[in-house]
């Protein structure tokens, strides 16, 4: 692999208790970045003491006028002194970041309001049941996110309900990582920790010219070094947000506005680009491939036992596994299949999973149809879900006993309305409900 020349930005930078010439005032154009470079140069990067005290004081000064009006910034934005204030503030910050991991900003806004009408608290969080919270975050996404929340409440109300108020012993309640506890502890306990999230590696890889892969762990590492080093001391939580604002909004993966950027005369990029035609500010962070997605395939049956009329019918859900993929959702049946099936196979592995885990025999069917197929995307999984509607007959059920292996229930569609299930299964059921329309449209006609 070719070795990155020396970066000119380390080769000058030194400590930052020695103010050296800026790096983007070296007019030797570099080479465009490439990906897989050895991430031993990061090592050597380091924003200099001028450099450090330029960028906190327009970054801040930017924020202050330009910051984003958003409901979690609303709750004791200002100095809270009262420890439960303080605590108010930490419990909201830990919600909007753990749901900011998930989707976008303007989806969040409405996710969150509704949560903290129903749980204002982490008090009143820690009394909510796991579906409670499903239902709650049903379309977010990624639910085990959700339940280390709820887990997490527990857990702070169960040793005195204080919530804890440093990067280490945030880091000791389920689900609070590194990026969160720092969110936490430097937005509502003023702790001078950075934060790190894809905005800010944008950012400082910019600022910095850094070309190492940026999903690279040692990039990663350096890189909050660095965001440690920029950190304001006496605003560390405005700070910041500061950052991660910019990058969500001016310093953007396509298209910065480095025009109208708080700290374009320290970024590196932007001065390299106008030195070297060939260079771009967004050749930063270095493009790396995307992992391949894994292709499943999977067979859903939507059991629908008749009890009498349409309306008093009742579903089979299947409570998924506590580990793994959506761990501890109510699905309805479900079969893995290896790769594309014909409809032949699928009924085949649809119906020895009923008999062998709840008793039911497909010789009692008073309807079977494909309703369709849908693609949902997971991160890394292409799950590509053949869908069928199978409807039987209440009579001729011979329901396994609740010892059974896999954990299931019959649920009638009202309850199935209000439940929290995932989006998959969502779309599963909606898919069901449009072919019924459908049909009983084409039989009214
Ligand atoms: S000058 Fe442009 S590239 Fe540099 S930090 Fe600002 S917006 Fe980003």
């Amino acid at each position: 692999m070719k070795k990155k020349p020396k970066n000119s930005t380390a080769a000058v930078a030194g400590t930052i208790t020695k103010p050296k010439k800026r790096t983007r005032n070296v007019c030797e154009p570099k080479p465009k970045p490439e990906p897989g470079f050895t991430t031993e140069d990061i090592e050597d990067f380091q924003f200099r003491e001028d450099e450090v005290g330029e960028i906190r004081a327009s970054l801040l000064k930017w924020y202050d006028v330009n910051k984003r009006d958003l409901p979690w910034r609303r709750i004791n934005d200002g100095d809270a002194t009262d420890d439960g204030e303080r605590d108010r503030k930490a419990y909201a910050v830990w919600v909007s970041e753990i749901m900011l991991q998930q989707t976008r900003v303007q989806t969040v806004i409405n996710y969150f309001n509704r949560w903290m009408e129903k749980w204002p608290s982490v008090h009143h969080l820690a009394q909510a049941s796991i579906e409670e919270v499903n239902e709650m975050w049903a379309g977010l996404g990624y639910y085990r996110r959700a339940r280390f929340l709820l887990e997490g409440a527990k857990m702070i109300v169960e040793e005195g309900g204080r919530f804890p108020k440093s990067v280490n012993d945030l880091r000791k309640v389920r689900g609070i990582g590194e990026y969160t506890a720092g969110a936490i502890a430097s937005i509502a306990f003023n702790e001078a920790v950075p934060v790190v999230d894809g905005n800010v590696v944008r950012v400082i890889a910019r600022l910095k010219t850094i070309s190492a892969n940026p999903k690279d762990t040692a990039t990663v590492k350096n890189i909050w070094r660095l965001a440690g080093q920029l950190v304001d001391v006496h605003r560390p939580g405005d700070f910041n947000q500061a950052l991660m604002e910019l990058g969500a909004t001016l310093c953007t993966p396509l298209s910065p506005s480095c025009s109208s950027c708080p700290v374009s005369a320290q970024c590196s990029a932007l001065s390299d680009s106008k030195h070297n035609p060939s260079m771009l500010v967004t050749d930063y962070p270095t493009k790396v491939a995307k992992v391949r997605q894994r292709h499943d395939f999977s067979a859903i049956s939507v059991v629908e036992i008749l009890e009498g009329e349409e309306d008093a019918s009742k579903f089979l859900l299947v409570k998924r596994p506590e580990e793994g993929l959506l761990a501890g959702l109510w699905e309805f049946p479900s079969v893995s299949m290896n790769g594309e099936a014909d409809v032949v196979t699928r009924r085949q592995a649809i119906d020895d999973f009923l008999k062998s885990s709840f008793g039911l025999s497909s010789s009692n069917v008073i309807e079977r149809e494909e309703v369709g197929e849908y693609v949902h995307i997971f991160t890394h999984i292409r799950l590509k879900m053949y869908i069928e509607l199978l409807v039987l007959r209440s009579r001729d059920v011979h329901r396994k006993e609740e010892k059974a292996v896999t954990s299931y229930k019959y649920v009638d569609t009202k309850t199935l309305a209000s439940m929290g299930l995932s989006t998959g299964v969502r779309k599963a059921y909606n898919m069901v409900q449009k072919f019924k329309q459908t049909r009983s449209n084409l039989i009214s006609r």
